[in-house]
């Protein structure tokens, strides 16, 4: 099949695999280029491993650290002349590449959410790696059926208290527009909480607790986003921002647990970023080309490998106690935060129109980060190639 990209709004819906393959060897380069680290985990379960920032922080601990890892997500195979999902074939090169180099890699494409997909990995992790000493949790998720009353919730990402009028960005058309997002019900509030909160990531810590699978020493880290100002009513103060809250609360709690065990569970929130989940959030895409061109102005840009790389190199395993903020939090979006970035930011939102986007937003990247996302756009790939879509997972054999 000769696969192009169909984009359809915020999302493409085919995916190359030949273009995925070339971005987890682009990662992987990345990581080696740097060296391996020293001190860094072994036996790393990534839950969310197949795209964003789960998907680097396997690569990190695979190709920077030398760990085995379990990767838990949920993807599309291929079928009926249907290319497979970004993340499906990001994880089949994943598991080639790290075979190649004799790392343990095991992969399940399973509802996170579920009491199975827990039974599953417990399985796995007994059979093949005695315990963990590493849960990298990063799921974004639009639903969640919740596995012990079968009730489906979904995320919103709508503001709390009032409605909210803002100029956004049309990805499609490369234009501004004004959208207006109505406030969020309570209902709503909760889902939202429910999807993505902490509630499955503590049922991951029970459910690996019980089983005694934790090693001593045993770290556990979800990802959070802050933002500025100027995303604070959308992001930080809306219904999304509620379930980093609850996030944050329950990595509070797990990290006394886990002190038990001389572990730590922490947040660390990251920089603004293009994935397929943060994409879809109105507003915050006119803050990414904005916020992109900046840092790379600054000389200060990083892509989801870099970030977690340096959450590795320079944060979780640099070998002394963790640096925390003064609510615990591990702040990997310092850079973004920089008074210089940010009011360099502000000052181009205010000015900003249509005529002067190209001026102030960073498009072009936005575009090509965009359809790197889905293996489009890299050099060296023939798309005009026949290509095999229907590839499998090793470690689903
Ligand atoms: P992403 O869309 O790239 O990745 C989401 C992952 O979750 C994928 O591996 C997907 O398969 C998996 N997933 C979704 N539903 C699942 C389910 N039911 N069962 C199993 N796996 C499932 O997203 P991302 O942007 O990398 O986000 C990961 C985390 O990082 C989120 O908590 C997000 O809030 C946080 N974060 C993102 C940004 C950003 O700008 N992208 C910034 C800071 C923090």
């Amino acid at each position: 099949m000769i696969i192009e990209p169909r984009i359809r709004g915020f999302i493409c819906t085919t995916a190359h695999p030949v273009g995925c393959a070339k971005y987890i060897q682009d990662q992987i380069d990345y990581v080696r280029n740097r060296g391996l680290m020293k001190n860094g985990p072994q036996k790393v379960l990534v839950i969310g491993a197949s795209t964003g920032y789960g998907l680097a922080s396997r690569v990190v601990t695979a190709f920077g650290c030398q760990a085995a890892t379990i990767g838990v997500f949920l993807e599309k195979e291929a079928e009926n002349n249907r290319t497979a999902s970004a993340g499906w074939y990001n994880s089949v090169a994943f598991e080639q590449k790290a075979q190649k180099t004799g790392l343990y890699a095991k992969s399940l494409n399973i509802d996170a959410f579920s009491d199975e997909a827990k039974a599953a990995v417990i399985g796995f992790i007994k059979k093949d790696l005695g315990k963990v000493d590493l849960v990298v949790y990063s799921v974004a998720a639009p639903r969640r059926q919740h596995p012990k009353t079968g009730q489906v919730a979904k995320a919103v990402l709508k503001p709390i208290g009032a409605s909210y009028t803002s100029m956004s960005l049309d990805v499609t058309t490369s234009t501004l527009e004004t959208v207006t997002l109505p406030a969020a019900a309570q209902e709503e509030i909760d889902q939202t909480i429910s999807v993505m909160g902490g509630e499955d990531w503590e049922y991951w810590m029970d459910a690996l607790e019980r089983e005694k699978l934790l090693e001593e020493g045993v770290v556990t880290v979800a990802y959070s986003y802050i933002g500025p100002e100027i995303t604070k009513s959308i992001y930080r103060n809306g219904t999304i921002g509620r379930a980093k809250d609850h996030l944050e609360a329950t990595a509070h709690e797990l990290d006394k647990r886990m002190k038990k065990i001389r572990g730590r569970a922490l947040v660390s929130v990251n920089k603004a970023l293009v994935t397929q989940s943060s994409s879809a959030i109105p507003v915050i895409p006119l803050y990414f080309v904005l916020l992109n061109k900046v840092m790379k102005e600054k000389g200060v840009y990083e892509d989801c490998i870099a970030q977690v790389y340096r959450l590795f190199s320079t944060r979780l395993y640099a070998g002394g106690p963790i640096p925390v903020d003064e609510k615990g939090l591990i702040r990997m979006d310092d850079w973004e935060v920089r008074k210089d970035v940010q009011s360099q930011v502000r000052a181009n939102w205010e000015k900003l129109n249509d005529k002067n986007l190209a001026q102030f937003a960073d498009m072009e990247g936005y575009h090509k980060e965009f359809l790197k996302l889905f293996g489009f756009g890299f050099e060296g790939v023939d798309y005009a190639a026949d290509v095999d879509y229907e590839q499998r997972l090793i470690s689903a054999a």
